[in-house]
């Protein structure tokens, strides 16, 4: 047997269809009286809606935010935030805009109400990463955690489809490296399991119909279990690697997740076995990293590095600073291992276990 310790998040989340016209309601709940407004782009007619149910309560609007936090975006919305007086921040939008929102939370100690519109899962973390003169670190705090959480099954039916596709598999990696993560536990395991199947279920479907609510559904709920899993246990080599390429070489969140997660799983096969097995199982496919890369390249997903703007001679630096410092993970982390696994990945050849 194995002990483990379980935390729950103390979130509060409202799940289901038109839940935008929630905000109002949580807001109050929260005693929110002076509302900050980060929005993500192209989402005009939600903010305009938004803007109309809180009425006066807004007193400030920011869309600046970017891709992995960029400190000197957050200097410029917290400058907003404090000559605004602000009390709440409502975000909506990807996790770039979540990102922004925690940001500002840790510092101003803002309520924080989050509208998701992808499936990156950050809404639900303790977790923040931030990018300062292009070395991205993350840190955790209670303070972090978005007190309320709105998902709206509705928000998420045009959403592209590329987007569909990576930040489905975003989640996806979230969940499969709580699986094999040191602080798992049967909670975690459970979620885990869950939204793999899940994912690997419904993302086909939606990429068939995007407007399918019914699958769109099950795959936020997935983004959701995946999320809270990976805002309550360590992450391994997959999300060093992914900070890495995205904080150090500017590649874009969700496809890096896309095309790293594959090798990163059969990298790690030869010491998670029994893991990669109940994902195997899960997905109903014979062999865990074959599966996902499979799935992704059935979709037409990013599948290699070099399609997202890497190349081979950023290997050792990415190696470098992959790593720089250890942390846990099932098989031993070696600059020659990462190497081998940065190669395949930006090549895009289908991974194996035995890789
Ligand atoms: P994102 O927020 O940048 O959104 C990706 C793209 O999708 C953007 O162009 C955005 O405009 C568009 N978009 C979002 N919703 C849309 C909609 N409904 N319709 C049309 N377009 C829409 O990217 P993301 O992948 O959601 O999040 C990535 C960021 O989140 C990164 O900075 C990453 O580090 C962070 N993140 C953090 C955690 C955490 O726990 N701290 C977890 C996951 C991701």
């Amino acid at each position: 047997m194995r002990n483990f310790t379980y935390t729950g998040l103390p979130s509060r989340i409202v799940f289901g269809s038109g839940t935008l016209g929630a905000v109002g309601d949580e807001v109050s709940r929260l005693g929110g009286n002076r509302v900050l407004l980060l929005a993500g782009p192209r989402l005009e007619n939600l903010v305009a809606d938004l803007t109309a149910q809180l009425g006066t309560r807004v007193v400030a609007r920011f869309d600046g935010a970017a891709m992995h936090t960029p400190l000197e975006v957050t200097t410029r919305a917290m400058e907003l935030a404090e000559t605004s007086a602000v009390d709440c921040v409502v975000a909506i939008g990807g996790g770039s805009a979540t990102g922004l929102s925690k940001a500002l939370a840790v510092r101003g100690g803002y309520d924080q109400i989050i509208v998701p519109t992808t499936y990156a899962g950050s809404e639900v973390t303790p977790v923040l990463g931030e990018t300062v003169d292009g070395v991205k670190t993350t840190r955790s705090s209670a303070d972090i955690l978005p007190e309320t959480v709105i998902y709206d099954v509705d928000l998420t039916l045009d959403l592209p489809a590329a987007i569909t596709l990576t930040s489905s598999i975003n989640a996806l990696a979230h969940a499969v490296e709580a699986l094999y993560s040191a602080e798992r536990n049967p909670v975690t395991d459970l979620m885990a399991l869950e939204a793999v199947a899940s994912i690997s279920r419904a993302l086909p479907r939606v990429m068939a119909d995007l407007h399918n609510t019914d699958a769109r559904a099950d795959l936020l709920r997935a983004a959701w279990l995946a999320g809270t899993c990976l805002g309550s246990v360590g992450m391994g080599l997959h999300h060093k690697l992914c900070h890495t390429l995205g904080g150090s070489f500017g590649l874009p969140h969700a496809p890096t997740h896309t095309v790293v997660l594959p090798h990163a799983m059969a990298y790690n096969a030869p010491a998670a076995a029994s893991v990669m097995e109940r994902i195997s199982d899960a997905m109903g496919v014979p062999d865990a990293a074959a599966g996902v890369y499979d799935l992704v390249a059935s979709l037409g997903g990013p599948v290699s590095l070099a399609e997202l703007g890497f190349d081979t001679e950023s290997i050792p630096r990415a190696c470098e600073l992959a790593t720089a410092k250890p942390y846990p993970n099932p098989r031993p982390v070696t600059p020659s291992g990462i190497g081998g696994l940065l190669a395949d990945a930006t090549s895009g050849i289908r991974p194996t276990a035995n890789s």
